[in-house]
């Protein structure tokens, strides 16, 4: 229970286009904060995950309303441990798979999908309700949690981007040519941000990082030092 003597803590809304370095980001500030770090990218990358072992297609409309009933029923939870996000599905550690190739090129898709995006958005609110979550994705600022008092729009150059996403498919152990981590980012970029239901667009209130040239330590300081005045009950600016 929340009382005026103990306000529950801000949530903050991170977003920004596919390697921006979002989801590494969130995990850093809420382990600094020690807040909670929901990955929201990782429900959409689950539903996808699953239906890609069960054989579903995501262009065929029988389809697309077992994908939301799948989105409506799997059971996804957030486990912080030692500094990271491991993600559960029917309380099994997932967090691997989600990275799949398979998952990667269909993620989008299943992310246009109306429904499912209204059955994950219910699960993040659910979530968030709470207060001291960090969230990450694409429609955080503008659709799921428009009251959070900090919304960061994290990007960077593509070039960078592209570099991000080789290097961290490297260090996973499932290396990529540059073209193919250049075609990933760029289609998933383009399907986020052209899709009708809560697009990836900047949200009126959101602050801009561009992390081009900055260290994944300096824009977490950047991002506490706005939540310590947000939470000195001053506004959060850098
Ligand atoms: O953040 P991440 O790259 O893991 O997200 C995977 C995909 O999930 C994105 O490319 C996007 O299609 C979708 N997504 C979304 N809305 C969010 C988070 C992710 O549509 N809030």
């Amino acid at each position: 229970m929340t009382t005026d003597a103990n306000p529950p803590l801000p949530n903050i809304a991170i977003d920004g286009p596919a390697g921006a370095g979002k989801t590494t980001v969130a995990r850093d500030v809420a382990s600094r904060l020690d807040y909670r770090h929901i990955d929201s990218g990782g429900m959409y990358r689950a539903v996808t995950l699953i239906a890609v072992e069960r054989g579903y297609q995501a262009c065929d409309w029988e389809d697309e309303d077992r994908l939301v009933q799948l989105a409506e029923k799997l059971d996804i939870d957030y486990l912080g441990q030692n500094g990271e996000t491991r993600i559960l599905l029917e309380g099994e550690d997932r967090t691997r798979d989600l990275r799949d190739a398979a998952v990667e090129r269909r993620v989008s898709q299943v992310a246009s999908v109306p429904g499912v995006r209204w059955a994950l958005v219910e699960k993040q609110r659910q979530l968030a309700m709470s207060g001291g979550v960090v969230m990450d994705g694409r429609d955080i600022g503008t659709c799921v949690l428009t009251d959070a008092p900090l919304k960061v729009f994290l990007t960077a150059a593509t070039p960078v981007r592209v570099m991000r996403r080789l290097v961290q498919k490297h260090c996973s152990g499932s290396p990529v040519t540059w073209d193919e981590a250049a075609r990933s980012v760029v289609a998933r970029d383009v399907i986020d941000s052209t899709r009708a239901e809560s697009p990836l667009r900047l949200a009126q209130d959101a602050i801009v990082i561009d992390s081009t040239r900055l260290s994944r330590g300096d824009v977490v300081s950047q991002i506490c030092f706005m939540v310590d005045s947000l939470r000195r009950g001053g506004r959060a600016t850098r």
